[in-house]
């Protein structure tokens, strides 16, 4: 299968690049001294946690939401994530004259309900779990004709994540690996599709925790699975990738190069090197690249590397915890 047969083609996403510039940060990219000793070729960090709204998905919620028709903006736009997509969508929407409303549980902590709040979402409390807000989502679509916006299975989400994959390879021109953190996949799919096509030769290898890797595991089924869930501190790795998956799964199969699985230990070791050595608090997703080099599970280095620091929406109680040497998600604790 080639490059342009998949559903965003590097044209989809220089078009999203185009499309939302002026409303996203174009965050910086930095050299890191510590790493680049350890690893003995020149490796840089996309500094995304700067991101508005403090990661990336602002990228893909804001093409998502300047591709619809002007009457579906009109009605609104719905998703029921209580993480980044959540505070992404809630922003981007408010931005464009539309209006967000978070379908969100009973059990999520009351700060994530204020944060999309603030950000000008409705927000819709409901059931006692992430599937009975996901029935609320469907039922307002079918009923009062929002337009959903999926975290990561959607084109224009994934031509919008895409654009940093044509920023790294404007800050590194001679970029050799990029390390993308994974979950759905939107983030993997849209950097490897821009990465591949401009530079065919780069490895793009995706970073996920060895704790429900869904990605990881649909690949070698063959197809969609399910995987248990479990407390991590890269608590926006959690969830499926979908078992109706139409985008980001044959993507990343055919995109990726290799996908790295880590333990706790390693993305608390990860979070601690980015505050100490690169004076930067990044959420356990965000710290996966850094992670993934620390402990040697990049193999066969041949030239600079770029890792992107995905997001910094983590809770600063945990992260103290983290840094003072703790190694565990608190979210049972919290919850
Ligand atoms: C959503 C998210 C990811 C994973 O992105 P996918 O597109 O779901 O693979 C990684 N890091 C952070 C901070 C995120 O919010």
């Amino acid at each position: 299968m080639s490059l342009a047969d998949h559903p965003v083609t590097l044209a989809d996403i220089e078009a999203a690049a185009r499309r939302i510039s002026g409303r996203i940060l174009r965050t910086p990219f930095v050299n890191s001294a510590s790493l680049t000793a350890l690893c003995g070729v020149p490796v840089g960090l996309k500094l995304e946690h700067h991101q508005t709204t403090g990661a990336f998905k602002l990228r893909g919620a804001t093409n998502a939401v300047l591709t619809l028709q002007p009457d579906e903006r009109a009605r609104g736009v719905v998703a029921a994530s209580t993480g980044n997509h959540g505070r992404a969508l809630a922003h981007a929407a408010r931005a464009e004259g539309s209006v967000a409303t978070i379908c969100m549980s009973r059990l999520v902590l009351k700060n994530k309900v204020d944060e999309i709040r603030r950000l000008g979402a409705h927000v819709r409390i409901i059931g006692k779990s992430q599937d009975e807000a996901q029935e609320e989502v469907d039922r307002l679509v079918r009923e009062d004709g929002l337009v959903m916006v999926p975290p990561f299975d959607d084109p224009a989400v994934v031509a919008g994540q895409g654009t940093l994959g044509l920023e790294l390879v404007e800050d590194m021109p001679d970029v050799s690996v990029v390390l993308v953190p994974l979950s759905g996949g939107g983030l993997a799919a849209g950097v490897a599709a821009a990465v591949k096509a401009l530079k065919p030769k780069v490895r793009v290898i995706g970073v996920t925790m060895e704790r429900g890797a869904a990605m990881k595991a649909s690949i070698g089924a063959g197809s969609p699975v399910l995987v248990e869930e479990f407390q991590s501190l890269a608590d926006s790795l959690g969830g499926g990738i979908g078992l109706d998956n139409k985008v980001t799964f044959a993507m990343c199969r055919d995109l990726l190069d290799d996908i790295v699985l880590l333990s706790e230990d390693e993305i608390a070791a990860g979070m601690r090197h980015a505050y100490g050595q690169e004076r930067e608090i990044i959420e356990g997703a965000g710290a996966v690249g850094i992670a993934a080099l620390l402990a040697g599970k990049i193999k066969a280095i041949d030239g600079p590397v770029a890792l992107i620091l995905s997001g910094r929406n983590v809770d600063m109680v945990q992260h103290r915890h983290v840094i003072n040497g703790g190694n565990d998600s608190m979210a049972e604790v919290a919850a």
